[in-house]
């Protein structure tokens, strides 16, 4: 026998743990194994292959929360067995999440939560999809009512808007009509609104807290401009806000920005429970202002407690624990809660923002005090020698995942890097990455000549 079959025999939890087989061997990672190895040495394998992973906490790209309070961790225990979709078997876990969506609905000024309806979904993709699903079914049943065609459905939006809204108009044939961001218009303001928008148009998504940037787009100048298209087209176009991050953040920190329901326009508003709702990643919610704005042709009926539900998904099974931790966090925390945990990172940002704009190489392009995400270029002619490229590679070094990428059209010739603070990046972390991020922007500064740009190419994706 070689040393290698002896291995493989080797099925014994008194054996060392890297002498077993599974760690004493190279496995295929194309084809299961014949047999069995013990619960120490796989969870091993897998627990030592993810250290590979870039540190969660470090990671200053994702919006998504990575942190999450003991409480919350033993809740998470206690019901990761839960399957949503399972109403009548779980009734709390089903009636807990329409407290949730109602309490959203009353957050964003619905007029009336008897007649409001939403659901919880895996995360705002989902509740995008479902938002635009609901915009192109009514725009559909008012055309055949009317006897026109339905076959060329456009939705207007920002160019850049995140990625979801590009997968809605692909999967669902909808034309999407970007409208370009420019250094005049950094959002969609509703300017040339009327250029994109006719009878064809099912809707106009804003964005609360633009994922390239962080900026809020004006909604209520957005449903300004509409108002006056309407006037002089008779065309009625509702709005849906993508509120993915900023529809947890605004309501406490902005609570005068009208934004919301508070706009008779806004249809619908979706958000990422596991964003700034600060649940672990699985958490999307949508709310519709009233029933009539969701066609009941899209709704299917589940049974609960011997009578049906209605339900409007995506997925048929999904966890329900997310949508516990979510509950527990609006119980735990409150408005005030919400609010002293978004003004800490709001500082943190602003301090970041503040620090990185001092250092001289940088110019900012927003300061992280809309939601606490902001993200800055390097000063036009400043340095032949390195790029922000460089810069996020250098970072990397150190464990700090903060990524560099170009702006959307018009302005792909822009590279930007950004930062999002999320709960947990506490201002003593954030005092640490503007020291290392000066002390790489001098060893950049310091080189003889240019780094070598060839392999250079944004790995980032919205
Ligand atoms: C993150 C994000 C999404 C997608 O949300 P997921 O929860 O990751 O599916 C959609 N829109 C905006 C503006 C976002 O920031």
């Amino acid at each position: 026998m070689s040393t290698n079959e002896s291995l493989n025999e080797s099925l014994n939890a008194s054996d060392p743990i890297f002498a077993r087989r599974g760690e004493g061997t190279v496995s295929s990672r194309t084809s299961l194994e014949e047999d069995s190895m013990l619960p120490a040495t796989a969870y091993q394998i897998v627990h030592d292959e993810t250290m590979l992973d870039g540190n969660a906490r470090l990671n200053l790209a994702t919006f998504v929360g990575t942190w999450m309070d003991d409480h919350a961790i033993r809740l998470y225990n206690d019901s990761f067995q839960k399957n949503m979709i399972d109403k009548d078997e779980y009734p709390q876990t089903a009636a807990i999440e329409q407290t949730c969506w109602k309490m959203l609905g009353d957050l964003w000024h619905a007029p009336d939560l008897s007649t409001t309806i939403g659901c919880s979904t895996i995360g705002s993709s989902e509740a995008c999809m479902l938002g635009g699903l609901a915009l192109k079914r009514r725009w559909q049943e008012a055309r055949r009512k009317d006897g026109k065609p339905t076959d060329r459905p456009n939705l207007v939006m920002s160019s850049a808007v995140q990625v979801c809204w590009e997968k809605f108009c692909n999967y669902w044939d909808v034309e999407p009509r970007l409208v370009p961001i420019t250094e005049e218009h950094k959002t969609l303001d509703g300017h040339d609104l009327d250029k994109y928008v006719d009878e064809n148009t099912i809707g106009v998504v804003s964005i609360m807290g633009v994922t390239y940037t962080g900026m809020y787009e004006p909604v209520r100048q957005v449903a300004e401009a509409l108002d006056r298209i309407q006037e002089q087209t008779g065309l009625d176009i509702a709005i849906h806000v993508d509120g993915a991050s900023g529809g947890m953040v605004a309501p406490f920190l902005q609570p005068d920005l009208e934004w919301d329901f508070r706009i008779e326009r806004v249809h619908s508003i979706s958000t990422s429970g596991h964003k700034y709702g600060l649940v672990y990643p699985g958490l999307g919610w949508v709310v519709w202002r009233d029933k009539q704005y969701l066609p009941e042709s899209l709704i299917f009926y589940v049974s609960y407690l011997g009578g049906d539900m209605p339900t409007f998904a995506l997925n048929f099974s999904r966890p329900g624990a997310q949508v516990l931790l979510q509950y527990y966090l609006f119980l735990r925390l409150g408005r005030k809660g919400y609010f002293e945990v978004q003004k800490a990172s709001q500082d943190v940002a602003l301090f970041l923002s503040k620090g990185i704009a001092e250092l001289g190489p940088f110019e900012l392009w927003n300061d992280g005090s809309d939601i606490p995400v902001f993200a800055w270029r390097l000063k036009d002619g400043y340095t032949d020698k390195w790029t922000l490229y460089n810069l996020q590679d250098r970072l990397r070094t150190r464990g700090w995942l903060v990524p560099a990428y170009p702006l959307p059209d018009d302005l792909a010739d822009v590279t930007v890097q950004r930062i999002v603070v999320r709960n947990g990046l506490s201002m003593d972390l954030a005092a640490l990455l503007l020291n290392d991020i000066k002390t790489q922007a001098q060893y950049l500064d310091g080189l003889e000549g240019p780094v070598p740009q060839e392999a250079q190419q944004s790995a980032f994706h919205h």
